[in-house]
C-alpha cells in the first residue's frame, strides 16, 4: 500500500503517519525528519536545506526528490510506504507519479488531513520534538511522560525554530500557495480521501483505518 498525507503544517500527518506505518507495517517516510536528521549531523545537505528551512520556506525540489526517490528505491519500501511531507509541489508531484508508472505502479491513497488555519499556529506552539529519534509530543496534548524528555530515548525535547508562531505563518502561506493545489491533483485521480483532522488523533485515526483497510 503506498500512501500520501496532505495536510497544512501541524495538521497531524506524521501524527498519523507512525501510527498507519505501524498498524499496516510499512515504512514512514518523513522528508522533514530525514533533513532535520542531517541538520543534526552537520551534512552538507543539512547546511544547504536548514537556509530554506528556518525561514518557513521549502527546500528546492531538485534537492527533495532526490532523497526521496534514493529512500524509495529502498529494500523496505517493496511493500509500500506512508510518505509524510512529501509530495509539496506540483513538480515532486509529478516526479513521484513517473517514477511509479515507469515501475507499473501507483499512489493508493493520498489522505488529506484537514484542520483549518485558525487551530494550526496553536497546535504549533505547543509541538515539542526530539530532534534524535523523531518523536512528536504536545504540552497538552500528548504531553511526555517527565516534561522535556523524549519518553522514547530520553533525550531532551525542542520547540522547533521553525514552529515559532511568525514562521508558522510563511509555512501556512506556503502551503496554500504551493502544496493546497495537490488536493485537486489527487482528488483528479480517484485517490483523495479527507479527514476532519480537529478531533481527536484515536477518533482521526479510526477515520483513516475505516478507508484503509
Ligand atoms: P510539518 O510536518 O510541520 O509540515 P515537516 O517536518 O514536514 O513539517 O517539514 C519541515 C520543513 O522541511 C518544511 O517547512 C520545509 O522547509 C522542509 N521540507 C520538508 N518536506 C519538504 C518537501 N517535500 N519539499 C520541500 N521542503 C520540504
Ligand atoms: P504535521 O506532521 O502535520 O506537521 P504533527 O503530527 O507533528 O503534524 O502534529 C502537530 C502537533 O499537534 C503535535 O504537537 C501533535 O502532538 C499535535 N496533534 C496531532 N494530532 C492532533 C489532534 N488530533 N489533536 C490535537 N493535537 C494533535
Ligand atoms: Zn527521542
Amino acid at each position: 500500500m503506498k500512501i500520501i498525507m496532505l495536510g497544512a503544517p501541524g495538521a497531524g500527518k506524521g501524527t498519523q503517519a507512525k501510527m498507519i506505518a505501524e498498524k499496516y507495517q510499512i515504512p514512514h517516510i518523513s522528508t522533514g525528519d530525514i533533513f532535520r536528521a542531517n541538520i543534526k549531523n552537520g551534512t552538507e545537505l543539512g547546511k544547504e536545506a536548514k537556509k530554506y528551512m528556518d525561514q518557513g520556506l521549502l527546500v528546492p525540489d531538485e534537492l527533495t526528490v532526490k532523497i526521496l526517490l534514493d529512500r524509495v528505491a529502498q529494500p523496505d519500501c517493496e511493500n509500500g510506504y506512508v510518505l509524510d511531507g512529501f509530495p509539496r509541489t506540483i513538480p515532486q508531484a509529478q516526479v513521484l507519479d513517473d517514477a511509479l508508472t515507469g515501475m507499473g505502479d501507483a499512489i493508493d491513497y493520498a489522505i488529506n488531513v484537514d484542520v483549518p488555519d485558525e487551530n494550526i499556529v496553536k497546535r504549533m506552539s505547543g509541538r515539542r520534538a526530539c530532534l534524535s529519534c523523531g518523536a512528536t509530543y504536545h504540552i497538552e496534548h500528548v504531553p511526555p511522560k517527565q516534561e522535556g524528555i523524549c519518553d522514547v530515548c530520553g533525550q531532551p525535547l525542542v520547540l522547533r525554530d521553525d514552529d515559532k508562531p511568525e514562521t508558522v505563518l510563511n509555512r501556512l502561506k506556503v502551503y496554500h500557495d504551493q502544496t493546497q493545489p495537490l488536493i485537486e491533483i489527487y482528488s483528479a485521480k480517484g485517490v483523495l480521501r479527507t479527514v476532519d483532522g480537529t478531533v481527536d488523533m484515536k477518533d482521526v485515526f479510526a477515520a483513516i483505518t475505516a478507508i484503509l483497510d
